[in-house]
């Protein structure tokens, strides 16, 4: 299980705990999704149950506990996520895992779980594992994953020790999709994805990137005078509010950096147009409108019209 080049850090200090004996038993890991945070704590995990690490702290793959997690089957290994068709973590999910700390290990010199999306643990599981977090079992590791911490109990957080799984540079992303096998341009791809790798990576497989210039090329029209308002919201319809509102206020937010960076920050070449029609005070004015918009957009208001309020906002700027 290979891990990204942006965890190198976090995760030599995650091992010198360790080989110190200082490792907490209970890590309330949160970053943002699409950073490859899972593989992560699953080969954190892996790494704590090997018999044989290797110097850097890594699973070696081939010893026996190695090969029982590969095979997804390892006794002192339990993963609790959501079930199928459930929103929540369920107490019935905590109660087993309770149980299973409580187990005498068979194979690895420690007990890891993995519970995640944590801040999906409804309130009676949460209370559920809070004897698990007080009063730990010998050589046992809770690794929690969120990737909205403020959502989680206080009494949950203040019981673990917590740790920001950073975000990629703009370079590391960079470098590590230039190794991936791409169909769109890549600068696109990480700015749709808003700086996130893997998420990147997902979008080359859809549609998006050319819904998105669709989009675009829609909302300039509007702010020429061209193109019919009742069609184009026809047209958009069905789509995700707030992606439609996400896209443009990504724009909006690279325009504004352009401009402040003096022309220094390159713009890509579908923003370029954009920047000709806009100057920093209707970007700005734009900016805020459209995030008093994206207040509404949770609300079950009739998608036409919500979607025509954004449009009219670019027809005002003509
Ligand atoms: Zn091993």
């Amino acid at each position: 299980m290979s891990r990204y080049p942006w965890q190198a850090p976090i995760w030599r200090s995650l091992q010198q705990a360790k080989g110190h004996n200082h490792l907490h038993h209970a890590l309330l890991f949160s970053g943002e999704e699409g950073c490859g945070n899972e593989v992560f704590i699953q080969a954190l995990a892996n790494s704590l149950l090997c018999l044989t690490p290797a110097t850097d702290g890594s699973a070696c793959g081939q010893c026996r506990s190695c090969q029982v997690f590969a095979a997804q089957a390892h006794p002192d290994f339990m993963s609790v996520t959501l079930l199928e068709d459930k929103q929540s973590i369920l107490i019935e999910q905590i109660r087993e895992l309770n149980y299973f700390l409580g187990l005498s290990r068979s194979y690895s010199p420690c007990r890891v779980v993995i519970i995640y999306p944590a801040e999906r643990m409804n309130v009676n599981a949460a209370n559920s594992l809070l004897k698990s977090l007080e009063e730990p079992a010998a050589n046992t590791h809770i690794l929690l994953l969120t990737a909205h911490p403020a959502l989680l109990l206080p009494t949950i957080r203040s019981r673990c020790q917590a740790i920001r799984l950073p975000l990629p540079t703009h370079q590391q992303a960079r470098e590590w999709l230039s190794q991936q096998i791409l169909q769109h341009p890549l600068e696109q791809l990480l700015e749709t994805a808003l700086g996130r790798p893997l998420t990147a990576l997902e979008l080359d497989s859809t549609d998006t990137l050319t819904q998105r210039a669709q989009w675009l090329a829609h909302l300039t029209q509007c702010m020429q005078g061209q193109g019919s308002i009742t069609e184009i919201s026809a047209h958009w319809e069905k789509s995700d509010k707030q992606q439609l509102l996400d896209w443009q206020l990504t724009w909006l937010l690279t325009l504004l950096k352009q401009a402040s960076s003096d022309g220094a920050e390159p713009v890509t070449s579908e923003l370029g147009y954009l920047r000709t029609l806009l100057n920093s005070n209707q970007i700005l004015r734009m900016y805020d409108k459209l995030l008093e918009l994206k207040k509404l957009s949770t609300h079950p208001l009739n998608s036409r019209l919500f979607i025509e309020s954004m449009l009219i906002l670019w027809q005002e700027q003509h």
